[in-house]
């Protein structure tokens, strides 16, 4: 490790100075790529902190890659220097290329910075851009990408879930470096600093770009998103998920209404998607975001196999099915057989308005 990693300095932008990457110091350690949003890093980057601190004993230092542009990335940056006393610095690729999550860029920016620093590990979240980016980066790499990994137990042996998160399975990573990983953000709770640990911001350095070369085949055409005042669904503590029963988005509002009084987010299974009752973006389940919150509700949903994928981590689990002998009531905590019907209008009425 070169000697400017183990200070600290101040953390403002006046600190911004160039990556060098055309030196000669080998850097071991691990390597988060972070993902931010309105001059944060997001939760999911964060638990991707948390997992990234089970490799330090080994490597003693954490990195942090940002990309993207604008005040938001400058703001991020110097944010994500003071998110954790482990982290020994961030990088900042500052370039419109990386604003929209592109995976073709991404990749060869990751493989980029790889082959200065020769990073033993690379971590990211299994959220859509760590999904989409990692295996394209993988492959550029030469290497294979433990995905999904819910527990370390040590630097090259991993759990993750297979067959639908029905059985896990521990893999020994016996590839050559960097060893690349996604996580379930779930299992990696953002882990507060111990009270001895160090303080202070860590350096924030900017990647240099000049031998980047042409951005690849994908172009950003345009991008179209839901307004919502309601919590994200991958980080919300609560969710209220609606199945199939509901039968028609007119009457899907009634777990919008319900989810709004809770102060939720809004969950559904793919039945209810394909069914065009609510968007893709909220399906819960092995194809869907995979959720944690301390309360999952779920309206007319049976409990297939896929969808407790998405949620068999979940807190506490409340299911509200007419049918006493569906699935889901063999994870649920609180179960009542009953109409949805019937029942989610008298929630509505016993619970007061949000204010
Ligand atoms: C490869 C693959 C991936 C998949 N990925 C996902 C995934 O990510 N997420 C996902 O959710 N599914 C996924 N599925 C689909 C999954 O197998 C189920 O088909 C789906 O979850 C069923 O949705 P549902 O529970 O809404 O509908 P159904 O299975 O039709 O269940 C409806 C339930 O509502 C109950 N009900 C009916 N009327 C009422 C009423 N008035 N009041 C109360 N209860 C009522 C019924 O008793 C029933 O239990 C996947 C399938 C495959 C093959």
């Amino acid at each position: 490790m070169s000697m400017f990693l183990r200070s600290r300095t101040n953390n403002t932008l006046r600190h911004l100075f160039t990556h060098p990457l055309f030196s000669s110091s080998r850097f071991i350690g691990t390597l988060v790529v972070a993902e931010h949003e309105g001059g944060s890093l997001t939760a999911a980057s964060l638990s991707s902190v948390a997992a990234a601190n089970k490799f330090l004993s080994q490597d003693n230092s954490l990195s942090l890659l940002l990309a993207g542009s604008g005040p938001s990335l400058h703001d991020a940056a110097a944010n994500a220097a003071s998110c954790h006393p482990s982290v020994s610095q961030v990088l900042v690729a500052d370039s419109d290329r990386f604003k929209h999550h592109l995976a073709e860029p991404w990749a060869k920016l990751i493989h980029l910075v790889q082959q200065k620093d020769e990073y033993s590990h690379i971590v990211t979240a299994s959220s859509t851009f760590g999904k989409n980016i990692l295996p394209r980066a993988a492959a550029l790499l030469d290497v294979s990408p433990v995905t999904d990994v819910i527990e370390i137990s040590d630097p090259k042996t991993f759990v993750r879930p297979i067959y639908a998160g029905n059985a896990l399975c521990t893999l020994r990573y016996t590839g050559s470096d960097p060893c690349m990983l996604t996580i379930r953000t779930t299992s990696f709770p953002v882990a507060p600093a111990s009270p001895d640990s160090k303080t202070g911001a860590a350096p924030i350095h900017q990647v240099d770009l000049s031998t980047f070369g042409e951005d690849g085949n994908s172009k950003f055409v345009k991008q179209t998103s839901q307004e919502s005042e309601r919590p994200d669904l991958g980080t919300a503590r609560v969710v209220v998920t609606g199945g199939r029963a509901l039968k028609s988005a007119e009457n899907f509002k009634m777990i919008e209404k319900l989810a709004e009084k809770l102060g939720a987010a809004v969950g559904a299974t793919r039945a209810a998607v394909d069914a065009g009752y609510v968007p893709n973006e909220l399906q819960v389940g092995q194809t869907g975001k995979i959720v944690a919150p301390e309360l999952y509700m779920a309206f007319g949903v049976s409990g297939a196999i896929q969808h407790i994928a998405g949620m068999r981590d979940s807190k506490v689990i409340v299911a509200v099915n007419k049918d006493a002998d569906a699935p889901i009531f063999q994870v649920a905590d609180y179960g009542l057989v009953g109409d949805l019907f019937e029942i989610i209008p008298e929630l509505l009425e016993k619970l007061p308005e949000k204010k």
